[in-house]
């Protein structure tokens, strides 16, 4: 029997904090020994790739394979080529192959209209590059049914994708539905997880309105007892991450992907209550 993967993902510092922020991120992620860390990357032409690269190469220099992210509707070939190059510069193990989401009033390029297109792109340009690709279990909130975007994740797989990583949810019998589903039509890549510990109430509506995920009853419950106090909150969120991981693993899923929001102290409990698991 394998042993679960366990991976991290970091976003740059925002534009408001110095760049350096991102040391005290990685240090605090120290001991969390993780298969990989993915760095994100924006959506939109004026992005900086540079930044993305540079801190997938900082976690490079930590001994950690990276993965730098990149959302590719509004570039065209020649954007893509330079951030590839500075992304094999910066000694990625991978590239997270995405479309990004749609600005309001931004015209997308038209050159990779799915991250599919990308994939396929990446796979001639750079023929031992992994690719890394996105999944939704609970559907992308654009695709009408399940059914569907699966079809549209197997394109994504057969266009090169030979890793996936999932979209935040709360309910584990959503992503184990939707792996059987995967399953059922042929995706037989690895499928990690995506784990995002809930620490603020607003934020967790925000991204479940965005996400179209949903809030279970006792997510639900937890949010109203303790949603006005932050301290509390992030506690019942910690156990309520361990606890997701916890049964995933037991279940046998290929891996958790846990989204950091750049607050190590918050995955280094995680990773200490769930650790003896991922042997
Ligand atoms: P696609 O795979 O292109 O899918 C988008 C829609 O098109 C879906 O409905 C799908 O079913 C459909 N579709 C896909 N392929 C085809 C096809 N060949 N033919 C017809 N229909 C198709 N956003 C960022 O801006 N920066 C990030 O760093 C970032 N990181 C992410 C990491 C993860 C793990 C996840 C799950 C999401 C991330 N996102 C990020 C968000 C992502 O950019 C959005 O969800 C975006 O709306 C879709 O991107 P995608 O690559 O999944 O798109």
């Amino acid at each position: 029997m394998h042993s679960p993967m366990f991976s991290l993902e970091v976003f740059p510092p925002k534009r408001t904090s110095p760049v350096g922020t991102i040391y005290d991120t990685l240090d605090g992620l120290q001991g969390l020994d993780p298969d990989f860390i993915s760095v994100t990357y924006g959506t939109g032409k004026s992005s900086d790739r540079t930044l993305t690269a540079r801190i997938a190469h900082t976690v490079s220099e930590y001994g950690i394979p990276s993965v730098a992210h990149l959302t590719a509707q509004y570039l065209n070939k020649d954007d893509v080529d330079q951030a590839l190059d500075m992304f094999e510069q910066a000694k990625v193990s991978g590239v997270l192959a995405l479309r990004g989401d749609r600005i309001d009033g931004a015209e997308p390029a038209g050159v990779f209209e799915h991250a599919s297109d990308l994939a396929v792109y990446i796979r001639q340009q750079r023929p031992d590059m992994k690719i890394y690709g996105a999944c939704y279990p609970e559907k992308h909130p654009q695709s009408a049914t399940l059914e569907e975007d699966i079809d549209n994740l197997k394109k994504k797989v057969d266009a090169g994708v030979t890793h996936l990583i999932s979209q935040l949810f709360y309910d584990n019998e959503d992503f184990l539905r939707f792996l059987d589903k995967a399953r059922a039509v042929g995706i037989d890549v690895p499928i990690e997880a995506g784990i995002m510990p809930v620490m603020n109430a607003k934020s967790v509506l925000n991204m479940s309105n965005k996400c179209q995920s949903k809030v279970p009853e006792k997510l639900g419950i937890m949010l109203d007892k303790w949603g006005g106090d932050k301290a509390l909150l992030k506690e019942a969120g910690i156990a309520y991450a361990s606890e997701q991981i916890c049964e995933l693993v037991a279940r046998g899923v290929d891996g958790v992907h846990l989204y950091t929001m750049n607050h190590p102290c918050v995955s280094r409990r995680i990773w200490s209550n769930v650790k003896p698991f991922f042997v």
